[in-house]
């Protein structure tokens, strides 16, 4: 499968007692899901970043099946299973709020007629079933493709993967160009991995990156919605957001704001976005929510603030000014990004609230904290406040005034119940 590259790969087993892979620090529904598999005669095996982070001793963000059964045979088996995906087919097996992604073995077959690229060489539908190691082959880097068999508990490793993780290295399998044209997102996948893990990026596939970057253009709104929240969200969005720029693949993803950054803005709006950042890698070690309306309230911030005053100067009132401003913002924005609704509208929210955090007096504190998207707003601006855009002593106020005037709580909200944190398992990258 390694075409346009001489590499050879081949394949290491490691039985159980040369790894460090237990079942403790798998979970149950991923332990079920694998035996119910095993014991129906189907090679079951957990792969990509449920064997990695393991294998690094980090907590795994989800457990990743593979298997010989098809999505009908897997369906078969689980009362709780959904098959989904168009570009190819997966079986989501749930319980509670874990799902556990069950897929094929497919086989990386460019030529094949149920494979179908675009004129560059993108894959656009691949729904070739193969083997296990077609199935290695396909995926993208080395470090994705070990694979934990359920049968005996030994890891295998079919494309050197277990080097490149003592190495610390992304390697691509096959050659990091074509495999970049097949699937452009994987330019992303590169730089939230080596954001994370700490690794990387192989000399070839880095330099691929400067060279092959603008593929991303191409890319469909949604699925690049899905990779940003990844990236953002993944606990070290500081990091990931140093690295896009870095890698020059920022001005495929925000346009305006990379213009923007380009220009030497004030140092306080650099703050402010990395400060911002700080806050949610910090939120998502603690296991809080994070929502895609606070980080792109965040990222777009400088363009509203910038063009909010700019409207001001023309005679429009604050409030207008932002609300003209944040819809220009967005509605630029979502030709790349394709934020939903729901949550643009919040972030719109945050943004007309800001001015209204220096009025503390009357009943007008109160009218604010009753909004729904107060604890956001409140949040934002004390971030500002962290970097000299506001005062800190108001910040202080609010803290206050939100101890004097707690909150209630919504009557129907059962004890213990969090929002849910926003995940987007459904969508899948074309291998
Ligand atoms: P994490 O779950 O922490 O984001 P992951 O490596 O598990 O990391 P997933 O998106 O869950 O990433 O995908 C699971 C596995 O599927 C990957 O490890 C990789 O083997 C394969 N994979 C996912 N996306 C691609 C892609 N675009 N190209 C090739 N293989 C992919
Ligand atoms: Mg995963």
């Amino acid at each position: 499968m390694t075409e346009g590259n001489n590499q050879q790969y081949q394949l290491t087993i490691e039985p159980r007692s040369n790894h460090n892979v237990s079942r403790r620090q798998i979970s149950e529904a991923a332990l079920k899901v694998l035996y119910r598999l095993n014991k129906a005669g189907f090679r079951a095996c957990l792969v990509g970043g449920g064997v990695r982070d393991v294998l690094l001793g980090k907590q795994p963000k989800d457990f990743d099946v593979a298997t010989s059964a098809t999505p009908e045979q897997v369906n078969a088996l689980f009362k709780n299973c959904r098959l989904i995906g168009r570009r190819f087919r997966l079986a989501h097996i749930r319980y509670g709020r874990e799902v556990i992604e069950v897929a094929t073995f497919r086989s990386h077959a460019p030529e094949s007629p149920k494979t179908e690229l675009n004129n560059e060489g993108r894959i656009l539908r691949d729904n070739t079933f193969g083997n296990i190691e077609e199935d290695a082959l396909r995926r993208d880097f080395t470090v994705n493709a070990l694979y934990y068999d359920i049968n005996d508990y030994a890891l295998l490793d079919y494309a050197n993967g277990l080097q490149d993780m003592e190495n610390k290295t992304l390697r691509l399998i096959g050659d990091p160009v074509t495999r970049y044209k097949e699937d452009p997102v994987r330019m992303l996948r590169a730089v939230r991995f080596a954001a994370k893990l700490g690794f990387v990026i192989e000399q070839e596939a880095e330099q691929a990156i400067f060279d092959w970057g603008h593929l991303l253009k191409d890319i469909p709104s949604a699925r690049l919605y899905d990779e940003i929240l990844k990236i953002f969200h993944s606990g070290y969005a500081v990091k990931a957001y140093e690295l896009l720029r870095d890698y020059q693949l920022f001005q495929f993803l925000f346009p305006q704001l990379d213009i923007y950054l380009k220009s030497e803005p004030a140092e306080s709006i650099l703050d402010f976005i990395e400060q911002a950042l700080v806050n949610t890698d910090k939120r998502v070690a603690q296991d809080q929510p994070v929502s895609p309306a606070f980080i792109f309230a965040v990222l777009l911030w400088p363009l509203v603030h910038q063009k909010a005053i700019q409207l001001q100067a023309d005679k429009i009132s604050t409030l207008p000014a932002l609300q003209i401003a944040g819809s220009e913002v967005f509605s630029q924005q979502v030709k790349t990004i394709a934020v939903p609704k729901r949550f643009s509208q919040i972030s719109k929210n945050i943004w007309s609230m800001q001015p209204r955090f220096s009025n503390t007096r009357g009943k007008q504190p109160h009218r604010l904290a009753s909004h729904p998207n107060f604890r956001a707003a409140y949040d934002f601006f004390c971030i500002q406040s962290m970097v000299g855009l506001t005062t800190f002593q108001l910040c202080e106020w609010w803290t206050q005034f939100q101890i004097d005037n707690p909150i209630e709580k919504p009557a129907h909200r059962k004890p213990g119940h969090r929002p849910r944190r926003h995940r987007n398992a459904v969508t899948k990258s074309p291998e």
